[in-house]
């Protein structure tokens, strides 16, 4: 039994204490009942009476959030988006807790939608969540990492598997509307797998960053290998999650950040302390680089709180896709001969033929995450916290079309 159940627990046997009855009704986790499509506020939950202190009115009074260890005046503990009450006690019929859902833990949920023959492996959707899980993020329940929920649901029928998504969002949409229950629309991400978007080999899209939804079409490229599909689904994702190219910004192969969202990584990924092919968003920062002035001996420079110690275990770098030898830290070889040169020179190192970019500082960017899915994600229960109403559109029009990298021909040697 977890903590949260036993917490969940003895809340139960506290509310039998206090109405002295028990087997009818009451220990049942309460679910939110609507009539004709509207809300209605949810039934207080075991151990709370309907006028119990609920100093944050997330619908659990101020004595059972003692008992669960959330805060009573913040109805987003861990600060997910999700409220405290949907992810203790599930909400509008959606049973956050018995996919896995706490309230003192950052959780991620994605609904994982595929067309025939691109049904993921379990094995290849754990590497991302073994990203997330060993994420530098800290929790109030004094963990680590994000919890992120990869639930695979649907195989879209054949007759619906749209092959071509041109145009994505108004194809994609037709889907969605078909395959994703609605009531998740405040909880979930929804990802679909499909062959190709645009009519083009773009290897995925996400709709807006951040964003709810995102496509990963590596149909063209027989599916992708494991890594490759792994890689893609953690970069669309993290548009979604509020990540761009360039981390803060919008540059393409920014050489100073070491991340998935970076597209000379998208597709391999890093060494990280001797295991290739990791995925991993940015969890360093580097200081502001220089393509005219590039040392190898030095390599990068960290920017508090990260060390060289930091950057040292980090290898397996890439520059004009070509896998170098060195870390992060030291003797990285930028030119890719194979020789730590010993006097600095220049080198494009972002493709667009210039060898005097300056790159500003990078992100660490799992201290940048957006959980709000762009105001989407986020019931009703947050309140305050809550800045949309959860009552908008759940298809709502992209704010960006975002097309990500196209698959070239790998040239490492
Ligand atoms: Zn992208």
């Amino acid at each position: 039994m977890s903590q949260l159940q036993k917490a969940l627990l003895t809340a139960s046997l506290l509310f039998l204490g206090l109405n002295g009855c028990g087997g009818t009704g009451g220990q049942e986790a309460p679910m939110a009942s609507t009539r004709q499509g509207v809300a209605l506020a949810p039934p207080p939950p075991p151990g709370c009476l309907p006028e119990s202190p609920d100093t944050d009115q997330d619908g659990i009074c101020d004595g059972v959030e003692a008992i669960l260890g959330t805060h009573p005046d913040s109805s987003d503990t861990d600060g997910d988006r999700l409220s405290d009450y949907a992810e203790a006690y599930g909400l509008d019929g959606v049973d956050l807790p018995s996919l896995g859902a706490n309230p003192r833990r950052k959780d991620l949920f994605v609904e994982v939608d595929y067309y025939p023959g691109f049904l993921p492996a379990q094995t290849t959707l754990d590497r991302v969540i073994s990203a997330f899980t060993t994420a530098p993020v800290s929790n109030p329940d004094g963990s680590t990492g994000v919890s992120l929920h990869l639930m695979v649901d649907e195989q879209i029928s054949a007759a619906d598997a749209d092959q071509d998504l041109d145009p994505v969002w108004t194809e994609f949409d037709l889907i969605k509307a078909k395959y994703f229950e609605a009531s998740r629309a405040p909880f979930f991400h929804y990802m679909l797998l499909a062959n190709q978007h645009s009519g083009g080999t773009a290897s995925g899209s996400s709709r807006g960053i951040p964003g709810h939804d995102f496509v990963v079409t590596l149909g063209f490229a027989g599916g992708g290998t494991a890594l490759q599909l792994a890689g893609t689904l953690m970069h669309e994702l993290g548009h979604n999650i509020g990540l761009r190219h360039g981390g803060n910004d919008n540059a393409h192969f920014k050489p100073n950040y070491l991340s998935i969202m970076n597209n000379e990584y998208q597709l391999h990924g890093f060494t990280m302390g001797g295991v290739p092919n990791v995925l991993d968003y940015s969890r360093v920062r580097i200081a502001s680089f220089n393509e005219a002035t590039i040392n190898e001996v030095a390599a990068f420079t960290p920017v508090a709180p990260t060390t060289e110690a930091d950057l040292a275990l980090i290898g397996g770098l890439r520059f004009n896709n070509r896998l170098v030898i060195g870390n992060a830290s030291a003797n990285l070889s930028f030119n890719a001969n194979f020789v730590i040169e010993a006097t600095s020179y220049a080198l494009d190192l972002n493709h667009n033929g210039a060898k005097n970019n300056v790159f500003p500082a990078s992100q660490n960017d799992w201290q940048a995450l957006v959980y709000d899915g762009a105001g989407e994600i986020g019931d009703s229960q947050l309140g305050a916290l809550r800045s949309l109403s959860r009552e908008s559109a759940f298809l709502v029009a992209p704010d960006k079309m975002e097309p990500c990298l196209t698959v070239e021909p790998d040239r490492t040697p």
